[in-house]
């Protein structure tokens, strides 16, 4: 026979299936899925003990009559008793949250049921009978009361010893004794065995669904960053195209209804195609980040999104519920990139400059959002027209006239 294969079995068995730093959590799952449960069971306990004392109590004779009527109106009594202690602990720690010590507190109900069993079993002997009370009670307790597969072992294996020891000292019932003993082996067997398949089962259940709901979370996060990419320029990390049109221009009759103001800043970077030649892409894309840094801090004015456009060109769009609030932010715009001296040798400016076309008016009075843009976009031919490093705003009787 190899020991060592059956050795290292037993330890597969007694494996922990749950990590130290789940085993609150555990707790607390295990609780909430069992309260109801426990709870009722309780409940039944101490009514059957109820039922018992008053069967007792009516009995001819009463329940004093004779030593063994003593031994099991006590136990009933004690039982009701422990039972009604334990279901008022049990419903206030789980309301109260402290899901440990109600494992703490079932733990010592165990060992009072187990105590009990004993009991019964021994006051079941003095009466000549088999040991039936212990066969359904201890593997009633395997099945409802969960236990560490090594707690199980110990409980199940030192309350059978004690009763072992108790039927072969105290001398009674020696008839049955060898099949008490052989039945009650093996009910001790059968009820370490439904206990650890208890333990198992729910301890698996649980890391079934704690890996199930990190999959989701990170199902979830992936989710939130392809939509956020979804609607991120990959160069600058401001707004795209698809967030003007899915998350502004799509909603634009909402915006209507609700009689916003809308302020359009089309800004494009000035001869930037001629940036790129004199100092390289690399250059130019780290040039377009800067000036995207700068829009970006506009984000911090009410509603308003900083987006790329297009290559170099960039938006600031406001909605306001207030109609004819305007922020001026064109011109802060204008001193701001001014102020951020990016240099360039390839111009007049020796700087790199912005021209800025705009159109700002209730969102009535526009036919569709893409409207704002075109007007926008004009304004910005007009100030590139005109010599660039401007701003322009959009009127609509002079482009009436070109
Ligand atoms: P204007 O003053 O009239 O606006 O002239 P411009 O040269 O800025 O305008 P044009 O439309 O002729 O050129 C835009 C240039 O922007 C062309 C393209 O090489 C450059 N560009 C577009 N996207 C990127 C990009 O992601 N990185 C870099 N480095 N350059 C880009
Ligand atoms: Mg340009
Ligand atoms: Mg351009």
């Amino acid at each position: 026979m190899n020991i060592s294969k059956y050795g290292d079995k037993l330890r597969l068995t007694m494996k922990p299936i749950i990590l130290p730093e789940q085993k609150e959590r555990f707790e607390e799952y295990y609780t909430r899925k069992a309260f109801r449960i426990e709870r009722n069971m309780a409940g039944i306990i101490i009514a059957m003990q109820a039922c018992m004392i008053l069967i007792f109590s009516f009995r001819k004779g009463g329940p004093f009559i004779s030593p063994r009527r003593i031994g099991y109106f006590s136990l009933y009594s004690m039982l009701l008793i422990a039972t009604s202690f334990f279901l008022t602990g049990y419903i206030n720690l789980v309301k109260s949250g402290r899901f440990h010590s109600v494992i703490i507190l079932r733990r010592v109900y165990t060992c009072i049921l187990f105590i009990w069993c004993i009991g019964i079993t021994m006051l079941e002997q003095f009466g000549g009978n088999t040991i039936g009370v212990y066969c359904y009670l201890i593997p009633t307790i395997a099945a409802l009361l969960l236990m560490e597969p090594l707690e199980s072992i110990l409980f199940f294996s030192i309350n059978w010893g004690v009763v072992v020891v108790l039927l072969v000292v105290s001398g009674v019932n020696q008839e049955n004794l060898f099949g008490n003993i052989i039945n009650g082996t093996f009910v001790t067997f059968l009820s370490v065995f439904i206990s650890i398949r208890y333990n198992r089962s729910v301890e698996a259940e649980f890391r079934d669904r704690e890996i199930i709901s990190m999959q989701y979370k990170k199902i979830q996060k992936a989710n939130d960053k392809l939509h956020e990419m979804a609607f991120t320029d990959q160069l600058t990390g401001l707004h795209n195209r698809r967030y003007l049109m899915e998350k502004i221009l799509d909603h634009f009759e909402e915006y209507q209804n609700k009689d916003c103001y809308l302020e359009m800043i089309m800004v494009d970077i000035d001869y930037f195609k001629q940036y790129n030649d004199t100092y390289g892409h690399l250059e130019g894309d780290v040039c377009l980040k800067k000036i995207a840094d700068i829009l970006e801090e506009y984000e911090q004015i009410e509603g308003t999104a900083a987006i790329r456009y297009g290559g170099e060109e960039f938006l600031l769009v406001r909605i306001s519920k207030q109609p004819g609030e305007e922020s001026r932010m064109e011109e802060a715009l204008m001193k701001h990139i001014d102020s951020a001296n990016i240099p360039r040798e390839d111009t007049p400016w020796k700087k790199v400059t912005v021209s800025i076309g705009i159109w700002k008016g209730n969102t009535r009075e526009l036919e569709k959002g893409e409207n704002a843009i075109r007007y926008a976009d004009k304004a910005l031919y007009c100030a590139k027209s005109s010599g660039r490093n401007c701003i322009y705003r959009y009127n609509q009787e002079e482009f009436c006239r070109e």
